[in-house]
């Protein structure tokens, strides 16, 4: 079994030197993890040159893009504290069930036009119910019969056997964030637990699907908290990592929270990425907000990003996308893991 690294003191840490370990299979400790986080703004640089070692390692300069269809929208009976959706939220937003047929396909449409090698299908619930499973199984065959796209299928909590219909209809993998890590989630959600979440993905995990999972950042939460869920998703051999810069949303409880720097949110893509090196991480909501004008950079630690709107924010055209990813020399793929 691989141990951790020994423990450098942050001022010694070399991070390119420390990017060949994790290449050559060691793992970070929790301490090496948090010295990466709380790195020197003017050492941002090096540790992302070190983070694209890494990313170039497993994924080139690929990128993978994502489309999200938001299939029923602020109707969640949960009291997510960072979700404009949840029952706690005062939030402006659209509010409907479940999406026909017809517009789930479109969605679908444009999810391929838009070179999006996976569409999410997300829906505001704490679970599906039997209607809405039912609709799942009987969308996702048209949707791959006539697109060439990954299904990702986002609908709260799941049973095993619920996981188990998901994967027999054709669903590649299931979205199921942990947020934050297992001290905080208290914090920001009342109405289930974080048992609750890692139930659901080992439930995903045994009916053979792949496991989309991460977290939203600038929540409140301290440092350590951002490490430990990065450590968390590591024990999962989550494959698909999202990590959301929190939109702190007018009418949510977390409206007006904690404000992130670009700086710290590309140290925390970096952190992400020395931790699980292998995963398909992916900047998603608040890139544009949180990172501004050096969301390129972002690209050198995540190699995946969300094309278009987000769930109930709007995300930048397209065409800025795909001209960020052409101008950084990196190409848009639907490949799976890209070894150098
Ligand atoms: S369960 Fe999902 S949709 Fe419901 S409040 Fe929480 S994050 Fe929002």
């Amino acid at each position: 079994m691989i141990q951790p690294l020994s423990m450098m003191a942050p001022p010694n840490l070399d991070y390119s030197d420390l990017a060949e370990h994790v290449i050559a299979g060691q793992r970070l400790s929790e301490l090496q993890a948090l010295a990466l986080l709380q790195a020197p703004d003017d050492e941002l640089l090096n540790l992302l040159a070190a983070a694209y070692r890494i990313r170039r390692r497993y994924w080139n300069n690929t990128v993978q893009l994502y489309f999200l269809m938001n299939a029923k929208s602020g109707l969640c009976p949960e009291d997510c504290h960072y979700c404009s959706q949840s029952k706690v939220s005062d939030a402006d937003i659209p509010r409907y069930n479940l999406l026909s047929r017809e517009k789930l396909l479109d969605g679908a449409r444009l999810a391929a036009e838009r070179r999006s090698r996976t569409y999410c299908i997300v829906i505001s619930a704490r679970g599906p119910s039997e209607r809405e499973i039912q609709a799942v199984e009987k969308i996702v065959p048209e949707i791959k019969a006539r697109y060439d796209l990954d299904v990702c299928a986002c609908l709260g909590l799941l049973t095993p056997e619920q996981a188990a219909r998901l994967a027999a209809c054709g669903v590649d993998k299931v979205n199921h964030n942990l947020n934050s890590s297992p001290e905080y989630y208290e914090k920001i959600c009342t109405t289930h637990s974080y048992q609750d979440r890692i139930s659901t993905l080992k439930a995903v995990r045994d009916a053979g699907l792949a496991l989309c999972s991460g977290g939203i950042i600038g929540m409140g939460e301290e440092d350590r908290d951002v490490v430990r869920m990065a450590l968390e998703l590591r024990e999962l051999e989550v494959e698909s990592i999202p990590l959301n810069f929190l939109i702190d949303i007018d009418g949510t409880p977390l409206a007006h929270t904690r404000r992130l720097t670009p700086r710290y949110c590309l140290k925390a893509l970096a952190m992400f990425r020395f931790v699980n090196p292998r995963a398909e991480i992916r900047i998603a909501g608040g890139r544009e907000l949180h990172l501004g004008s050096m969301q390129c950079l972002g690209l050198y630690a995540a190699n995946s990003i969300f094309v278009g709107d987000y769930l109930t924010t709007k995300g930048q055209a397209p065409e800025a996308d795909y001209k960020m990813i052409e101008e950084l020399g990196f190409v848009i793929t639907k490949e799976e893991e890209v070894a150098a």
